[in-house]
């Protein structure tokens, strides 16, 4: 059963057979916070769980020698209910792990379709599990004796305590992680993961659960269309509950694709829609016409330009990556999510159809798009784009239901004919649409969000009017993100401490000192 909020939204744990280690945690994502403290026996497992209201009921499980954690939420329940002889295992989802745990071991991870990171503790090992899209982030520090994992790196930035520390060894060369330069020590779990480590020993076995497809399908158009709707259909089914979801909407095909079977999946209840811009830039009348065929309860939000660049250091505390692409579309996202209100919501978004279907990739020609294609889903682990921390920093869970693992992997293994087909972009997704959105959206050709609330453009001008010359520009605004994470990620700074124009301006003199 799908709630607003899942049962817990992050945490902070540390495995060791010593008993009484300490937590400090940061977090960026709102939320109560409780600690858990299991022990088998041979390890404990400590943490804090971050969570929507008063107890975080369904986020822990124990059986045996055995507790796990989960943070997130889990999209085909039913059917790994049906795995399971006695149905009583399924109240919630971090059950269903421990009793899938049981039955099938560490391979159970590969039924799962799902946002979440899981730390487990069985016998003296302990359990690191991401999803198919590592959707959840997971970081993890380790060293003979003790584990520490978190849903957000500044728990493990040495201010928390719980750092690697000097000689010991990192994870670093393992496959199952990538070490993060800004914070030495700290590793981040990769995307369909489990990482299994022996506490005492040091030893540790990675175990990859999900692959993007690399092989393509050839299909009639009416049977790749048909396997799209219902796959997406599906997708936004498990996202939404029984409380007034949420759709934030450009009024492009993505996000108005998924405004349009919520509403369906709603059956008969009014949903929300919800678009942001800026006063230069917006795409507001394109969400409205969404809106209005779809009979939503819809609202516009707009952030003066000022305001939007002011909230970088909140983007990159929710995010904690430093990559300029991947802020410029989340910094609009986040002073949306900022901006929701104070009651907690569910909330659906177009984001990352561009990925599998090659949207970003506006020529035609089918070996460049299947090149773009293999290419972004090769290389998207490690960007933190799905996190579900930038909607917690307002008290909110995001979820995106074209990188459910279903739809993914039935949009990524589409020939690429499908994909770009009587000149058309995005043409399976269009098509598949048709029937359900007005014809002006369907045709609607792709617009950023970076581009249709003018971030990219608002951070180049706010760079050159600081000295910037323009041929630096990218390296600009990396060392101003560079410095944002030194303050709010590895110092564990909160936002409002970081002086952003001042920070701008220390960029800019160093960029015109080098180029002068
Ligand atoms: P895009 O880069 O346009 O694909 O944006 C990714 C997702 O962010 C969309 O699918 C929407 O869910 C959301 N989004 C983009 N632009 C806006 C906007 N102006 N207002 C509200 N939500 C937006
Ligand atoms: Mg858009």
């Amino acid at each position: 059963m799908v709630t607003t909020l899942p049962a817990a939204t992050g945490f902070l744990a540390v495995a060791s057979p010593d008993s009484g280690v300490a937590l400090r945690p940061a977090f960026a994502a709102q939320g109560s916070r409780t600690v858990v403290r299991e022990s088998n026996g041979r390890q404990h497992l400590y943490a804090v769980l971050l969570h929507a209201g008063a107890v975080p009921d369904g986020s822990v499980a124990r059986r045996g020698g055995t507790a796990v954690l989960l943070a997130g939420e889990l999209y085909n329940q039913p059917d790994l209910c049906s795995l399971l002889p006695d149905g009583a295992a399924a109240d919630s989802d971090v059950h269903l792990v421990l009793a899938l745990l049981d039955r099938y071991g560490v391979s159970a991870f590969r039924l799962l379709n799902g946002r979440f990171a899981v730390v487990a503790m069985l016998g003296n090992r302990v359990l690191l599990a991401t999803d198919h899209a590592g959707s959840v982030p997971l970081y993890v520090t380790a060293r003979p004796g003790q584990v520490a994992a978190a849903t957000e790196a500044k728990s493990l930035a040495g201010t928390a305590g719980v750092g690697v520390p000097p000689g010991a060894r990192s994870l670093a060369a393992l496959p199952g992680a990538r070490s993060l330069a800004a914070l030495p020590g700290v590793c981040q779990l990769r995307a369909g993961m489990v990482l299994e480590i022996d506490v005492a020993k040091g030893a540790t076995d990675v175990h990859r659960t999900w692959r993007p497809p690399l092989e393509r399908r050839i299909l009639p158009e009416g049977e790749a269309t048909d396997l799209v709707r219902d796959t997406l259909r599906h997708a936004v089914r498990a996202r939404t509950g029984t409380d007034t979801p949420l759709v934030v909407i450009s009024g492009g095909i993505d996000s108005s694709s998924v405004a349009a079977l919520t509403v369906e999946a709603a059956g008969g209840a009014t949903i929300d829609t919800l678009a942001m811009g800026s006063e230069h830039d917006n795409e507001f009348p394109e969400a409205r016409t969404v809106a209005e065929h779809l009979a939503t309860r819809h609202s516009e939000i707009i952030v003066p330009t000022a305001d939007l660049l002011a909230q970088l250091p909140y983007a990159v505390w929710a995010a904690e990556t430093t990559n300029v692409d991947i802020i410029e579309y989340l910094l609009p996202l986040t002073a949306l999510y900022l901006r929701v209100g104070d009651t907690p919501r569910r909330i659906l978004t177009g984001y990352g159809a561009d990925i599998p279907l090659g949207g970003m990739h506006r020529e035609g020609r089918l070996p460049a798009l299947e090149q773009a294609v293999s290419h972004d889903m090769a290389t998207f682990d490690g960007l933190n784009e799905m996190t579900p921390v930038l909607s917690a920093v307002g008290g909110h869970w995001s979820t995106h239901p074209f990188w459910d693992r279903e739809v993914l992997a039935v949009l990524t293994s589409l020939e690429a004919g499908l994909k770009h087909r009587y000149g058309r972009d995005k043409w399976v997704l269009r098509t598949a649409m048709a029937d359900l959105l007005p014809a002006t959206t369907v045709n609607r050709p792709k617009l950023g969000v970076h581009e249709g609330s003018g971030t990219t453009a608002a951070f180049s001008a706010l760079l050159v009017s600081a000295g910037v010359p323009p041929s630096q520009l990218r390296e600009a605004k990396y060392l101003v993100l560079q410095a944002l994470f030194r303050r709010v990620v590895a110092n564990g700074e909160h936002p409002d401490a970081v002086d952003f124009a001042k920070t701008v301006d220390e960029v800019a003199g160093m960029q015109r000192r080098s180029v002068g």
